[in-house]
């Protein structure tokens, strides 16, 4: 209980005695998605290296609960590290669709924003926001590491803002609009 209090004094409260905590389902909730962020195993390109580097032991992203699962319906967060090609297009879609809700999506690299380097390319999709609805983003080509730990680090911060009350035990931003990719 002590420790309880002491790392969470915002979402627990003692009772006289001290034997009971109090808190509402959102932050418990919240707390725990937070950090069991599973992300989906999966890379497209040169990002991916940096991605892979952020699970090795130098930054350790295990520490923040950040583990890789084979499978997507056993993932919380799929991170689109690369370039987006249209022949992946619909994989990434079908990956995204196999993940349980809520589910979460972090673009890493200027590629997996807008296309990058190859915006001009006749086989790259100019962002892949327009396949899935994207929770952070991160610029760079390649964003190192860090950059990475910091959108997940953003991401914590956007999943405890969700509420159960407000329809929000799902994706906070809802797919809208149609899909273009040849746009
Ligand atoms: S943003 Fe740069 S490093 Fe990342 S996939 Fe594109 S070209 Fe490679």
């Amino acid at each position: 209980m002590g420790v309880i209090l002491e790392k969470f004094p915002k979402a627990a409260k003692a009772l006289p005695g001290g034997s009971v905590a109090l808190t509402t389902a959102d932050a418990f909730i919240g707390w725990s998605r937070k950090y069991s962020l599973w992300p989906v195993q999966f890379g497209l390109a040169c990002c991916a290296i940096e991605m892979m580097a952020a699970y090795a032991a130098r930054f350790d992203f295990d520490r923040m609960g950040v583990i890789p699962r084979a499978s997507p319906r056993q993932a919380d967060v799929m991170l689109i590290a690369g370039t987006v090609v249209k022949k992946m297009a619909e994989p990434v879609i079908r990956l995204y669709h196999q993940m349980p809700e809520p589910r979460f999506v972090v673009s890493m690299g200027s590629c997996a924003n807008c296309g990058g380097p190859y915006y001009d390319s006749y086989s790259v999709v100019k962002g892949v926001d327009r396949l899935i609805p994207v929770d952070v983003y991160i610029a760079g080509c390649p964003p190192r590491p860090e950059s990475l730990l910091y959108a997940v680090v953003k991401l914590q911060e956007k999943i405890l803002k969700m509420k159960l009350a407000k329809g929000a035990g799902a994706t906070p931003q809802q797919e809208t609009g149609a899909r273009n990719i040849n746009a």
